[in-house]
């Protein structure tokens, strides 16, 4: 059996890739290792950056998206690849909302560190597994076929080996390939190689993504980029494991370790303070905030989950954190910097009633991978398209660079749904071209 488009892996990146596809005209089939595709994407909180759409309507550009995720990696990231990806992310926001029914919205009230300008779409239940719902729907509209159980072990330069739960193996021929099965961050032994730091922080994606991309685009002649870059958080609630908004920070809250002190600048981004989080006694820290940003939370499904579970601890006033928090008011009737860098002058001093909720660090996904181009095609070494090879999403290296701190909140679904679909519609048009 030869198919002309085949993906492997059904979250965002596969789920978009194939709409793309099958918009330029070629038959496309997924692959999918689970019975039910939910992948790191259903995990997420959804939310994926765009300049410049209709929905958005603000002083934004595909340039100034541009800038703030080249400042965010300090220009580490690939130039050429990143501009591409910010310039088609207006567009791709537009086309998967009007041509398959996508309702996203903007995300308004507050910005990620880094963002200079609200960009944050999502649809309107603000879940990752809303959003993939929605591309599933889209995927079923379209008459796209997606195998499920279909556990793809072996993949070479025209075919590719599945196998099925009962042990039984198949074969197909593709014409175009795109590997869209995610980054390692489920493989324990290739965290420990290329991202040492987190080897002993929980993974809190998709345990399915074992770097088989990685792998087989090696083992194809494919490059590798950036292998040490990867999204952590630093705030995952203990012991419920329930994803805390960093929302919380960037308005005002702080983080404090179990002897009460701060520890870090809240405000550079929740990536980079997975590790200052596990190194504070125990591994873990507290979110202390205030009513405003408890009703700020409340907006929030993850949160709301983690109120219901006990994790939110209101307390009347916090005695035992008197001198942290009168240092922070401090700083900001002095309308200057913290020890650590952060400006505490542009936001509402905390005031009681307080809350506090137990964290800690984790990696959520990683972002280094198979080095791709403009039109997700894999490179070799010598940057030459393998060909009829693309990827995207956690497979391809994303627009972080090589550290923690590089990834501008986003940078992941981003890679996914714009990688995604330029590879769709790139492995499409390979075939025309042969
Ligand atoms: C808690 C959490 C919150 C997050 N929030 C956000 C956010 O708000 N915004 C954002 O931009 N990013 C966020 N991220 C990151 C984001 O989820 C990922 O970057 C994104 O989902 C990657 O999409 P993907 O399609 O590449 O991979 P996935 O969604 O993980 O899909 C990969 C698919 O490939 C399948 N697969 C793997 N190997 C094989 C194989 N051998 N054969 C067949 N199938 C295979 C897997 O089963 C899976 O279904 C978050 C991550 C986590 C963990």
């Amino acid at each position: 059996m030869k198919v002309p488009v085949v993906v492997i892996g059904a979250g965002a990146c596969g789920l978009t890739a194939a709409l793309a596809a099958k918009d330029a005209g070629r038959e496309v089939l997924v692959l999918e290792r689970d019975a039910t595709p939910s992948g790191s994407t259903s995990l997420s909180s959804g939310f994926v950056p765009a300049a410049y759409t209709r929905f958005q309507r603000a002083e934004d550009s595909a340039e100034r998206m541009f800038s703030d995720v080249q400042r965010k990696n300090h220009g580490t990231a690939d130039a050429a690849l990143a501009r591409a990806v910010c310039v088609a992310s207006g567009p791709t926001i537009e086309w998967l909302a009007d041509a398959h029914g996508v309702p996203f919205q903007l995300v308004e009230g507050f910005l990620y560190p880094g963002h200079s300008v609200e960009r944050m779409h999502s649809v309107p239940e603000k879940t990752g597994a809303a959003l993939l719902f929605y591309l599933s729907r889209a995927i079923s509209a379209r008459d796209i076929d997606v195998l499920t159980s279909a556990h793809v072990t072996h993949v070479d330069s025209g075919s590719v080996r599945f196998e099925r739960p009962d042990g039984s193996g198949e074969s197909l021929e593709y014409g175009a390939l795109v590997l869209a099965c995610s980054g390692f961050g489920g493989n324990a032994e290739m965290v420990r190689e290329h991202i040492p730091e987190v080897a002993s922080a929980q993974y809190f994606g998709h345990a399915g993504n074992q770097g088989d991309a990685v792998r087989w685009g090696r083992a194809l002649g494919g490059a590798v980029r950036d292998m040490s870059g990867y999204q952590g958080h630093g705030s995952v609630a203990m012991p419920q494991n329930i994803l805390i908004t960093w929302a919380l920070m960037t308005e005002g809250g702080i983080q404090v370790n179990a002897k009460g002190e701060r520890f870090s600048n809240e405000h550079l981004g929740y990536s980079e303070q997975c590790v200052p989080v596990l190194q504070q006694p125990g591994g873990i820290a507290w979110c202390i905030y205030d009513e405003r940003l408890h009703q700020l939370g409340m907006t929030f499904p993850d949160y709301r989950a983690a109120h219901d579970a006990g994790a939110v601890r209101p307390a009347p006033d916090l005695p035992m954190l008197g001198k942290t928090l009168d240092e922070v008011r401090r700083y900001a009737a002095s309308g200057g910097q913290d020890p650590f860098g952060r400006d505490f002058s542009n936001k509402p001093d905390l005031v009681p009633p307080y809350y506090g909720i137990k964290v800690t660090g984790a990696l959520f996904h990683t972002q280094g991978g198979l080095v791709v181009d403009e039109h997700a095609r894999v490179l070799d070494r010598s940057g030459r398209p393998l060909p009829r090879l693309f990827a995207g999403g956690g497979a391809a290296c994303g627009l972080s660079g090589p550290h923690a701190s590089g990834y501008l909140s986003g940078n992941g679904l981003l890679s996914a749904i714009v990688l995604g679909r330029l590879a769709g519609t790139a492995a499409s048009a390979s075939l025309y071209a042969r």
